[in-house]
């Protein structure tokens, strides 16, 4: 339930907060093409604004429910099969100069896949 598959079909289980994003057809937030476990914003988020996922944006997840998020484009039926959308993710290369103007926290995280992420993300400003 608080986890999803990654591109090589790795169950992830979010350490952090992300454990608790819930779906919304109109989410606030998605994944990177480039950077699975990596989320970004779609829109400003308030604080006590619930961070919602589309997630037809994983590649895997393990539900099947009914979606009352009230959107105009809600899908009302949400299956965990064969749902993966890439139009629903943005990519690493449209993103850097937002992205580096913003505070961002991931340094402090250290990991393989998070410095990965931040080199490529650096790499790509440098030549945008
Ligand atoms: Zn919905």
């Amino acid at each position: 339930m608080y986890s999803y598959l990654d591109y090589i079909n790795r169950v992830i289980i979010p350490w952090d907060e992300g454990k608790y994003v819930n779906h919304s057809c109109a989410s606030n937030s998605t994944g990177l093409l480039e950077f699975d476990n990596i989320s970004i914003a779609l829109r400003d988020i308030s604080p006590g604004d619930e961070i919602v996922e589309d997630y037809y944006c994983y590649f895997g997840h393990f539900e099947s429910f009914d979606c009352r998020c009230g959107a105009p484009n809600c899908r009302r039926n949400i299956k965990q099969d064969n749902s993966y959308r890439a139009d629903l993710r943005l990519s690493l290369y449209d993103v850097p100069p937002l992205l580096l103007s913003l505070p961002q926290p991931l340094p402090a995280i250290r990991s393989s896949e998070n410095d990965d992420f931040l080199r490529v993300l650096h790499s790509c400003a440098l030549t945008a």
